[in-house]
């Protein structure tokens, strides 16, 4: 099984995608976003510098990320495949990750691109629900992806959240970031033959068939 990164815009579906892969193939889920969030959630200074950088659409620092996600690569049997669902974000990370792998002798990845245009990536944000306690990913807009019972974790049973960067306004931020910082990262792995695109619009049954034929 290749180990798997996710570049997207914003609400393309790297979450879902890689919730399903992890489920199926037994992937270890490494989100930038989940690492940032758990941060945020110890509420000291380097929570609070994070919570309102998130809640801006700004992208947090490459040092915050990169220590974050070392540490939990570190953490990580060598044999272990693994999703990057959130990370590279810039060429700076991109160059970061090349030389994280050389050091942990990692070579064998695909980069998928999930492609989705402005519009929809937006309806998908506005109708996201995320359980705070087990992290699974909802969508109330979607017939394959509402919880059974609305506003209920199927898995735990808590009561869904909405992300407070999962506005309008957020979006819109976050989406030019996309489009200025991540967008570039695109080439930088086509020009190592790495990578895959994969529309993203379609149903998620189907954006699991494209992947599952690339892994
Ligand atoms: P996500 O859960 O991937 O949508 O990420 C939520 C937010 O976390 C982003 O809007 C950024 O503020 C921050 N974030 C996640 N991954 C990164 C990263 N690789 N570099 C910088 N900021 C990040």
């Amino acid at each position: 099984m290749k180990n798997i990164i996710f570049v997207a815009p914003p609400a393309a579906g790297k979450g879902t995608c890689s919730e399903k892969l992890t489920e199926k193939f037994n992937y270890k889920h490494i989100s930038t976003g989940d690492l940032l969030r758990e941060a945020k959630n110890k509420g000291d200074e380097l929570g609070r510098k994070i919570e309102e950088l998130m809640n801006s659409g700004a992208l947090v620092s490459d040092e915050i990320v990169l220590t974050l996600l070392n540490n939990e690569l570190k953490k990580m049997d060598k044999n272990q495949a693994f999703i990057l669902d959130g990370f590279p974000r810039n060429v700076l990370q991109a160059n970061a990750l090349e030389d994280i792998f050389k050091d942990l002798q990692i070579s064998d990845y695909v980069v998928i691109y999930l492609e989705i245009d402005f519009e929809k990536a937006l309806n998908r944000t506005l109708g996201r629900l995320l359980c705070p306690n087990c992290k699974r990913g909802y969508n109330k807009d979607s017939a394959l992806l509402k919880p059974k019972k609305d506003g209920i974790c199927d898995d735990c049973g808590s009561a869904l959240i909405t992300r407070s960067d999962d506005t309008k306004e957020t979006f819109e931020v976050r989406f030019n970031n996309y489009m200025n910082e991540t967008n570039p990262v695109l080439k930088y792995y086509q020009d190592k033959n790495k990578l895959c695109r994969v529309s993203a619009d379609n149903n998620i049954d189907e954006i699991m068939q494209q992947i599952e034929r690339v892994i």
